[in-house]
């Protein structure tokens, strides 16, 4: 299997680089914002439970999201890869991702990330506030804490990727296909 974390802050561009990826390696693709806006719009439990997290800019506790993304993973057996975009957004989501790939034989091929500075970040997510409807981008304190909790609680997981030489970082700002190329050029060697 083809396993692949597509890493980066909020804004960095991963929900347009793994639809592209998704369709280009045959990759089943799970967002785990996505999947909680979904839930969202069907007004389920876990939904109401994720927006008033996700509506502050915070992370949904890890049981929750640990649960909800082993549930997503179990819809899809036989699937060629998984292209894993939002998650895992902690070290515990790691351990946790590691344990349940392990359990299905494999194991994550390699973080790709994208790296974009941060005022460029602001620019593209209340850009997308216009057409987004998410709360989430409208707000620039709450763009400013997505990103700090990023920081702070994100970011170190790729140390764990890196410490297990599975972490290959792109530039992200630029053309998107050009992007796309720096991405795949790297998935090319993983598989
Ligand atoms: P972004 O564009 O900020 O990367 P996402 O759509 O991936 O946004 O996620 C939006 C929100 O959903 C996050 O700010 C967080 O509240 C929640 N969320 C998504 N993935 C996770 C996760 N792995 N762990 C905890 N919360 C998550």
């Amino acid at each position: 299997m083809l396993n692949v974390v597509l890493f980066g802050p909020p804004g960095a561009g991963k929900g347009t680089q793994s639809e592209i990826l998704r369709e280009k390696y045959s990759l089943v693709h799970i967002s785990t914002g996505d999947v909680f806006r979904m839930h969202i719009k069907g007004a389920t439990e876990l939904g109401t439970l994720a927006k008033s997290f996700m509506d502050r800019g915070e992370l949904v506790p890890d049981e929750v999201t640990i649960g909800m993304l082993r549930a997503e993973v179990e819809k899809h057996h036989g699937a060629a890869g998984f292209i894993f975009d939002g998650f895992p957004r902690t070290s515990a989501q790691a351990a946790a991702l590691d344990e349940l790939l392990h359990s299905m034989n494999t194991s994550i091929s390699g973080m790709v990330a994208l790296e974009v500075n941060q005022e460029e970040l602001i620019e593209r997510l209340l850009n997308r506030a216009k057409t987004s409807g998410r709360a989430d981008d409208a707000d620039e304190n709450i763009i400013r804490n997505r990103i700090a909790v990023y920081e702070k609680e994100t970011s170190p997981v790729a140390d764990y990727y890196k410490s297990h030489n599975k972490y290959f970082g792109v530039i992200g700002v630029g053309d998107i296909e050009k992007i796309t190329q720096r991405l795949c050029d790297i998935i090319d060697r993983l598989k």
